[in-house]
């Protein structure tokens, strides 16, 4: 517990009331969308980048931990305050601070929500792309530093194409600026792409410059449905060999297809093994040609059904399908364990195969859907911990698909990143020299170890 001198000190940057030590919020913070729970000693919600920054000196005078938070809605445990301290929660940073049309940029604060920025962005005909399917709930700055994918990633790129500029707390204190507004610079090291996707472990984002797009005009979406994996992946395949890049090239396999129609009243014929979720976007004319040649080159791969969507009504209720695979996937076991595997997109068959068997010679189920055209799976080992011995046999597939995934030129994460729960499988998939070089950075960044504790690597 923290002593009450050291209270006074945070009540005296945040105030009083930006501070707690009681039970409920030490509670309400000490989760994120992982099972695991840690609770920190006290719960902070500064307001801006002077505070944190008064924050983290006091933190490394007295020695104690500091866990930048978002949403916490991280697969990975990213905002976990394993050592207890201090959970730093950003969300009351939540202005979009201008938009900035004519050059195209926005500047936003870490709390905003994914989806308010979009919309705001939306409303002046531009775009951001990024779009987790946490986006009505997690926050850019969350986004920023697990560098955050989602569905349309394939066309458009991941959070760090977008991200042009930071304003970031460093660990000992101090406020710097990385990047800038313009689409090209080159003067010294690239600070913001080592901050992008650092978990929360080399600094706190404070500000963020973001990239925007025109909106496009429209978009069309189709629902595909195979009788088999082969046919869906050979799809994948076959739509990008014919120069075509969809904003969206989802997947489900058949455990995932039974999944839905046991749990919905969604009618998916019984033939279909694999579905996928093919959406373009452009010009209105272009997409129509778009869709005609994806279903032109699908078809002969064993195509049980097809759906395009009229209007967007209908395309909303494709997506309905895949919304729905998470809530259904509870109803096989309670516990899950979640992996994001990702190989290159033409070995993908040969992995869903390959955890299928480990499912089959396991015995338990594994529900895998995902990115197709990245090659990223999301790979959801169902048991329940109650059980003896099903704990022990998740972990075993786990180990087991990771070493698959390696040996097929893949890795471990796609978009999660490592957190606590990927932290023992690093040796498996970086060498030795490589960690001790990630090791050196943290070390010369974050001298007494203060931001973000015990994340990425077993013994910081
Ligand atoms: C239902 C669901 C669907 C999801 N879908 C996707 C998906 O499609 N794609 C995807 O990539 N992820 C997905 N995620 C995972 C998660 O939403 C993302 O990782 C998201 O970016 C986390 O944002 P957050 O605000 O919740 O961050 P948190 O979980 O609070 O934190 C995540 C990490 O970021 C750090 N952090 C947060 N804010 C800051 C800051 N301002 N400065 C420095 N570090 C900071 C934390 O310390 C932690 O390490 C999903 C999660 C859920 C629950």
């Amino acid at each position: 517990m923290l002593e009450n001198r050291i209270i006074r000190i945070i009540e005296g940057i945040v105030g009083e009331q930006h501070v707690s030590t009681a039970d409920t919020d030490r509670l309400c913070y000490s989760y994120d969308a992982t099972q695991r729970q840690h609770r920190p000693d006290a719960v902070v919600w500064p307001s801006n980048a002077k505070e944190i920054s008064l924050l983290l000196k006091m933190a490394n005078a007295e020695g104690i931990p500091v866990y930048p938070r978002g949403a916490g809605s991280g697969f990975t445990g990213g905002s976990l305050p394993i050592h207890g301290g201090l959970a730093l929660v950003l969300t009351r940073l939540d202005a979009i601070l201008r938009i900035d049309e004519e050059n195209l940029i926005a500047e936003v604060e870490p709390g905003v929500v994914t989806r308010q920025l979009q919309k705001a962005v939306e409303a002046l005909g531009l775009f951001y792309p990024p779009d987790p399917a946490s986006l009505k709930f997690s926050t850019l700055g969350g986004n920023v530093a697990e560098c955050a994918g989602g569905p349309r990633c394939v066309k458009y790129g991941v959070t760090k194409d977008y991200v042009l500029g930071l304003e970031v707390v460093t660990p000992q204190g101090d406020i710097i600026r990385t990047g800038g507004e313009t689409m090209k610079g080159v003067v010294g090291y690239d600070l913001t792409k080592l901050l992008v996707g650092s978990e929360g472990t080399l600094g706190v984002i404070t500000k963020i410059i973001l990239k925007l797009l025109p909106l496009p005009a429209a978009k069309k979406t189709m629902l595909v449905l195979f009788d088999s994996i082969d046919g869906a992946a050979q799809a994948v395949a076959a739509i990008i060999g014919g120069k075509i890049i969809p904003t969206t090239l989802e997947f489900m396999d058949g455990t995932t297809i039974d999944c839905v129609r046991r749990n919905t009243d969604l009618e998916l014929p019984q033939a279909a093994r694999a579905v996928l979720i093919i959406e373009v976007d452009g010009d209105s004319a272009l997409i129509e040609k778009q869709a005609e040649t994806i279903l032109k080159l699908v078809n002969p791969l064993g195509v049980v059904n097809t759906w395009v969507a009229a209007n967007s009504e209908e395309s909303e209720a494709i997506w309905q399908v895949r919304r729905s695979v998470s809530p259904s996937m509870r109803k096989v076991n309670p516990d899950k364990f979640n992996e994001d595997i990702c190989v290159p997109r033409s070995r993908l068959p040969e992995m869903i195969r390959t955890i299928e068997a480990i499912s089959d010679k396991l015995q338990i189920p594994i529900v895998n859907f995902g990115h197709a055209g990245d090659g990223n799976i999301h790979v959801n080992i169902m048991v329940d911990t109650a059980e003896p011995g099903q704990e022990q046999k998740a972990k075993q597939a786990i180990e087991e698909i990771f070493a698959a995934t390696l040996k097929l030129g893949g890795t471990m994460s796609g978009e999660h990143g490592v957190g606590v729960t990927k932290a023992p499988y690093i040796p498996m998939e970086l060498d030795p020299a490589a960690v001790a070089y990630m090791k050196a950075i943290k070390k010369a960044l974050d001298p007494n170890n203060i931001l973000n504790p015990g994340k990425i690597f077993l013994q910081d």
